[in-house]
């Protein structure tokens, strides 16, 4: 169930202060170390959140710089691998940190995302071309890159199981975050895209948190509780990430769908399949609308209200019939 949120990426964007590495490319300066540490810093908290629950991370565990060139650190800590890498070929100064469990290839990269593509196909979905075709036309330049490409959301150890195929759920789960651009989101119901424009000083998504999730009588309510802290306190971002996350989601459930259909019963058969929190972030967008209507009924109005210029979008977004009778529109 963890593996989805094990494996995230956290972009950043930070200034730039220069650089006197001698391997410096033509194309952009290289990365530097102050911002790498600036970001390091933030990307252990969410590892030792992930990992510790009341742990304290020992020495063995602690971060240790594997490898570093003009354009990507290598780091891992307590099991984990994190990448500050930035696009060589861009002007951009934006550097990212990649954070993933170091996985176990049986598979050359090469052909590990050959028969994902391979597969993804033979599911039929009908968004997943668009959606690497889009990926591709963002990210050219690390497409086929063994470490921090696309490839590294697949479990390419594994035969074609249900871990492989969940993994490729995975993958189109990623892919559509990482095209999100300038407010832009993937919607992978038309293969178009859902815009918002949203000011910085709208709250967080943790507006939407269940206060007391205990009183849940589930035996799933400690992953809830512990869902619920990773992604609204741990990772509290602004709502576009949680619309987001929203629309990822739905991708996920597609991909289970055409999973089931592909692997029939054997998709079931003693298999610990990866939970869907679709529910879960349907429920919580609802809530940080209906949250935001109670504290600042203008923001509210101006944003998402009926005559708000996200209005459209945000009726893409919540489709269901159910959450729009939820946040009591008037259509
Ligand atoms: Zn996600």
């Amino acid at each position: 169930m963890r593996k989805i949120v094990f494996q995230f990426l956290i972009f950043s964007t930070f200034g730039f202060a220069g650089c006197s590495s001698p391997t410096k490319q033509a194309s952009v300066d290289c990365i530097p170390s102050s911002q790498v540490l600036e970001i390091l810093k933030s990307t252990e908290s969410a590892i030792d959140g992930m990992i510790s629950q009341g742990q304290v991370i020992s020495n063995s565990q602690k971060t240790i710089l594997l490898s570093s060139t003009c354009h990507r650190r290598t780091y891992e800590r307590a099991g984990y691998r994190i990448i500050m890498f930035r696009n060589p070929t861009s002007q951009e100064r934006k550097i990212q940190a990649s954070l993933m469990q170091p996985k176990v290839r049986e598979l050359p990269a090469e052909n590990c995302l050959n028969r994902a593509l391979e597969d993804i196909q033979n599911l039929n979905l009908d968004f997943s071309q668009r959606l690497m075709q889009e990926h591709r036309f963002q990210y050219q330049w690390l497409w086929n890159d063994p470490d921090i490409g696309p490839v590294k959301w697949l479990q390419c150890n594994k035969k074609r199981d249900v871990s492989w195929y969940d993994s490729l759920a995975v993958f189109l789960h990623e892919l559509s975050h990482e095209v999100r651009n300038n407010g832009c989101i993937f919607n992978s119901n038309n293969n178009s895209k859902i815009c918002l424009e949203l000011p910085q000083d709208l709250p967080l998504r943790s507006i939407a948190k269940i206060q007391d999730l205990t009183t849940l009588s589930s035996d799933r309510v400690e992953d809830l509780v512990w869902i619920q802290r990773l992604y609204l306190t741990d990772l509290d971002q602004p709502p576009l990430l949680l619309f987001d996350e929203l629309q990822g989601y739905i991708i996920t459930s597609k991909a289970y769908t055409a999973t089931l259909t592909k692997l029939g019963a054997a998709a079931l058969k003693n298999q610990k399949r990866l939970a869907n929190y679709l529910p879960l972030f349907m429920l919580y967008s609802v809530r940080y609308l209906e949250e935001l209507r109670n504290r600042s009924p203008a923001a509210f109005e101006e944003n998402f209200g009926v005559c708000s210029k996200n209005y459209l979008s945000l009726n893409l977004l919540l489709r269901a019939q159910r959450m729009h009778t939820l946040i009591g529109f008037r259509q």
